[in-house]
């Protein structure tokens, strides 16, 4: 008998059928002796509904508010499958975030997870019923309602397998495991077998969203033995994450492209280059909870240079608004961005042992006339800021360059 985490997506609990669908699943799992804790997602479309809603009312959602609000789509679905289960005959009860309970800190809107009480759910499991846990939602330490940000059902299923030191947590999507590049934007991508923690962790903060990248990095500290497969296919054993050393020696060197279209850019023209101008810049900037991702400082000319970075675009209006005296202080010659950027970046392990990877990036993106505006590199990422519009033809020619297409 082994304890089971499944956390079903938007998509894949978007019908009532489908729920009905998930419903035959878990009963499955549970008559092969298994213990089951379900996590579900809202609906498919249900928190883009509320998010625009909440829209109509404030143009900036007041952030208690809006929780109460987005944590809503999550307790319709946890009860519609507890009450397929019974129709099926398994014994199910549904919890809130704040039922389980999920401690979080109170950064509404994207808190992160303290503890989690795991008292009642294992004394549930223990009585033989599946228990059904609400994704994304979380209370803070005064019992106010918080999620965890877009994605955050991932984490809700990982976090509580760690907490309930689960045998395995199965991350069941709309596609049946992890891909070499999103297999919407490229047809020819393939499925990978198993991908390494550091991979992941490093597809997952550059776009894929397969993953939430919170539950990675949950996954990575507590160890825990993590799957994603298909919620629509019977069988398939998806793709595990590893730990590297679990990996072979005969590494390939590019495992996948990963994308985002949710930065902007900001660029500072002509700051005086001395010493702590970027923290006079950035320090406010990350005073204010906003996370810059790429920064570029450019060689100066005559003690003057420009300094760009980006943000992700829900807090780019938000980050000019900081910067607006911060110029005016530093007397810089003024502000400009654009939200038009996208960013694609070449992930792998193998990049550390091979040479060559980033002028092959280059050369394939010059080969299709597309100009880089940014890079940053690490260990094992290179990523490329272009203009949005070239981003799909971007990700397929570094995809094949890199000999990711499936054999046709
Ligand atoms: P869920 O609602 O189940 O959480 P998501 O939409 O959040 O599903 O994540 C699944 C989607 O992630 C897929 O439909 C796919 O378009 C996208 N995706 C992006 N990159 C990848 C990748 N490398 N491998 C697989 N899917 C990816
Ligand atoms: N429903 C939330 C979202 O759409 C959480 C999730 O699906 O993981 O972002
Ligand atoms: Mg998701």
């Amino acid at each position: 008998m082994a304890l089971i985490v499944q956390k079903y997506g938007g998509s894949s609990v978007g019908s009532p059928e489908r729920i009905k669908n998930v419903a035959r699943r878990v009963a499955r799992w549970k008559a092969k002796g298994h213990q089951l804790v379900v996590v579900v997602s809202a609906m498919a479309g249900e928190t883009n509904r509320l998010i625009a809603l909440a829209h109509e009312m404030q143009e900036q959602p007041e952030p208690r508010e809006f929780d109460v609000m987005l944590s809503t789509g999550e307790q319709v679905t946890i009860a519609l499958l507890s009450m397929a289960l019974m129709d099926l005959g398994v014994q199910a009860r549904s919890y809130t975030g704040g039922q389980v309970k999920i401690l979080t800190n109170n950064a509404h809107t994207k808190a992160r997870i303290m503890s989690i009480d795991e008292a009642l759910i294992r004394r549930d499991l223990a009585e033989g019923r599946v228990v059904v846990v609400a994704g994304f939602q979380g209370v803070d330490m005064k019992g106010n309602i918080t999620t965890l940000g877009r994605g955050g059902s991932d984490t809700t299923g990982v976090a509580l397998a760690a907490a309930l030191k689960a045998d395995e947590c199965q991350i069941y999507t709309d596609v049946d495991g992890v891909y070499t590049t999103d297999p919407r934007i490229v047809p020819e991508a393939r499925r990978l077998k198993t991908v390494t923690f550091e991979e992941m962790l490093e597809m997952a903060s550059l776009g894929s969203r397969v993953l939430q990248i919170r539950s990675v990095e949950f996954a990575g500290k507590y160890r825990v033995k993590l799957r994603v497969l298909s919620s629509f296919e019977e069988e398939g054993e998806g793709t595990l994450i590893t730990f590297e050393e679990d990996q072979n020696m005969e590494q390939v060197s590019i495992s996948g492209i990963a994308f985002n279209r949710d930065e902007a850019k900001i660029t500072i023209l002509g700051v005086p280059d001395r010493p702590g101008i970027a923290y006079q810049i950035l320090g406010p900037v990350g005073d204010a909870n906003i996370d810059v991702d790429m920064i570029v400082q450019n060689v100066s000319h005559d003690g003057m240079t420009d300094f760009s970075f980006t943000v992700h675009r829900n807090d780019y209006q938000k980050t000019l608004k900081i910067l607006e005296p911060v110029v005016k202080h530093i007397k810089a010659r003024g502000v400009e961005g654009g939200e038009t950027i996208a960013k694609v970046s070449v992930v792998g392990v193998g990049m550390r042992s091979h040479a060559g990877i980033a002028s092959t990036a280059f050369r394939t993106l010059a080969e299709e006339g597309i100009n880089i505006e940014m890079i940053s590199t690490s260990e094992i990422k290179i990523s490329i800021v272009i203009n949005e519009k070239q981003m799909e033809s971007a990700v397929r020619a570094l995809h094949k360059a890199f000999g990711l297409d499936q054999p046709a």
